[in-house]
């Protein structure tokens, strides 16, 4: 039998963060992982965790309070507000940053994103932080063992663009400086496929992902791929170990301290999908195949509780979906990139506007669930496809003739053939549009506020002007994209107590069995306050569970003396 401190099952970022802060407090970990590669749903993602008082916004002048954190919390949640999750949260996720920053290669940078419900009280700017670009050559080898960003995100097979990346390459050919960045970029990509066979510039979440598998290997985690976590070893009520599968056999692995479960949800799993996700057969799941509910079924067969209200809770987003010839799809999570910008429009069935179209991706599909909408319309003219792109289309000079010809674009040289080629009424698609623009002429969305409210604001296109969200949509020919309801991952777990131990139906904690990320039922609710409010938790309360494991030990005493002073 193998013996060790802490196992952690799922090496996304609340399980590498809580193998990190578990060694680096003295302790053994091991993290057991089900597919080929490490990193889950965070090697997919943006990258963004939601932090409330930073120490990172101090580098661009703004500042946070607590007590402005936790009003805006409670306004959030409402009366899915839990004192206790919350209450750990705003003591640990500033205190979880700067741990990482002084123990590993993770960092964060600041992004000036205002929180996602910008009207209500305490809400503030750069809550939100981001990854800075991470080398991944110096993972050497062991890089193939990363799980890769998805590739309808990337340009040329392997390409990683970032957010700071994307004006100046739509610029490429207009400014000097959008032509430096861009030839930089470019350059360090030709480079990299020449003599590695894909790009090694990492970003976004794929450069958290890097920063956390490079830190694990440095901390001395063990890190096991191809081995899926089984079940749970349990002697008189208390988890003491975990079987995993390795080359087909069965290995128990027993765990002196405690077990994790940080598998990361159940996106993957169509039977889950069907029995806890609105309209199910019209739902797409952005998250990676391994992602199939383990974490969850594992802990039930240990007691713990998977709270019917909250099961179905996701990062909603909607998405646009590619039939390929060979029966295969490809999906594109419309976060905010085309519908935030100036010059386009979504609509309903009837062909009217039903949301700000700049609206965060949670309150974009909460608004089509509350109404009943499986398929909208996200509509704009040529002009915006070769500015801004639609979905799987890039903009200029990229061609989108293959999307058309897929169907995966619809084109049409008048609104009312487009109507009618979407299944809509032409004269409402055409008063829908003639409405919109002469408010977005001015600047102005009397029907929905795109743009009037600092998110939607936020998103748009900074130089377009007198509103950076509100364009009108031009002559054509004009585009339609389809657009469905779907998630960037599941976020409704196992309860748990705010030190992150899974609790028992009675509401006791079950000793040694501790849950974090996806596999925890989140602290939100199913709501959202601002951009990484699943990432900001899912490395918060892992390395909160790897504190508590950790008592005791000679550097993690150390660590809460350095803590509180
Ligand atoms: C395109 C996209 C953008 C996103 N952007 C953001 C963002 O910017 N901010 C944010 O907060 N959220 C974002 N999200 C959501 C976010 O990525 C996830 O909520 C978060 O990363 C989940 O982390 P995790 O550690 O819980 O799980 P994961 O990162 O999914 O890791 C779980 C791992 O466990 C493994 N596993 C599963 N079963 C087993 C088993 N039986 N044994 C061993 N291993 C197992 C899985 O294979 C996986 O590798 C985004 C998601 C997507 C798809």
């Amino acid at each position: 039998m193998i013996e060790t401190d802490i196992v952690v099952i799922g090496s996304g970022a609340a399980g590498l963060t809580a193998a990190i802060t578990a060694c680096k407090l003295g302790l053994e970990a091991l993290v057991v992982e089900k597919t080929g590669h490490f990193g889950g749903t965070t090697a997919y993602s943006g990258g963004a965790p939601w932090i409330p008082c930073n120490h990172v916004m101090k580098q661009i002048g703004l500042d946070d309070s607590r007590e402005a954190a936790d009003r805006y919390l409670r306004a959030v949640l409402g009366e899915a507000y839990r004192e206790e999750l919350v209450q750990q949260y705003l003591d640990n996720a500033p205190r979880m940053l700067q741990f990482l920053e002084s123990n590993s290669q993770v960092r964060f940078k600041p992004f000036p994103l205002p929180d996602y419900e910008s009207e209500l009280p305490g809400a503030a700017r750069c809550r939100s932080l981001l990854t800075p670009e991470f080398d991944g050559r110096l993972l050497g080898k062991r890089l193939a063992e990363l799980r890769q960003p998805l590739p309808q995100l990337m340009l040329f097979g392997s390409m990683q663009i970032e957010g700071a990346d994307i004006h100046p390459m739509r610029h490429a050919l207009k400014t000097w400086a959008g032509f430096k960045h861009t030839a930089k970029v470019m350059r360090r990509f030709v480079l990299d496929k020449l003599r590695y066979g894909r790009g090694t510039r990492l970003v976004n979440g794929n450069a958290l992902a890097a920063r956390l598998f490079h830190s694990a290997i440095e901390a001395g985690v063990t890190l096991w791929k191809n081995t899926p976590a089984l079940e749970l070893v349990i002697e008189n009520g208390a988890v003491r170990g975990v079987v995993v599968e390795q080359d087909g056999k069965r290995v128990t692995v027993k765990a002196r301290r405690g077990v994790l479960l940080a598998t990361g949800g159940f996106g993957a799993n169509e039977k889950m999908r069907a029995k806890y996700i609105p309209t199910p057969e019209h739902h797409y799941s952005l998250q990676p195949e391994g992602n199939v509910g383990d974490g969850i079924r594992i802990g039930l067969a240990a007691g713990a509780v998977h709270d019917p209200v909250h099961a179905g809770d996701c990062i909603w987003t909607p998405v646009s979906v590619l039939r390929k010839p060979d029966g295969s799809i490809v999906k594109y999570p419309h976060i905010f990139i085309d519908r935030a910008m100036p010059g386009c429009i979504v609509v309903d069935p009837g062909g009217k506007r039903f949301v700000n179209e700049g609206a965060s991706y949670q309150t974009f599909v909460g608004t089509m669930h509350q109404r009943g909408l499986t398929t909208v319309h996200l509509i704009a003219n040529r002009d915006f496809l070769r500015k801004y792109g639609l979905g799987l289309a890039r903009p200029a000079p990229f061609s989108e003739r293959a999307y058309v010809e897929s169907g995966y674009l619809i084109e049409a040289a008048t609104l009312a053939e487009l109507a009618a080629r979407i299944g809509v009424d032409a004269r409402q698609l055409e008063t829908t549009v003639r409405r919109f623009n002469e408010g977005a002429l001015r600047g102005e969305d009397l029907e929905f506020g795109k743009g009037a409210d600092a998110h939607s604001k936020f998103r748009g296109d900074q130089t377009h002007q007198p509103n950076p969200s509100l364009g009108p949509i031009g002559d054509g020919p004009y585009y339609a994209v389809a657009l469905h309801p779907g998630d960037l991952s599941t976020v409704g777990g196992l309860d748990t107590n705010g030190s992150a131990q899974v609790l028992a139906a009675d509401g006791t904690p079950i000793q040694g069995l501790y849950a974090a990320g996806l596999d925890m039922n989140s602290m939100m609710r199913g709501r959202y306050p601002g951009g990484g409010s699943s990432i900001g938790p899912a490395m918060t309360f892992g390395y909160i569970a790897a504190r508590h494991m950790a008592p005791g030990t000679v550097r993690a005493d150390q660590h809460e003396l350095e803590v509180a002073a």
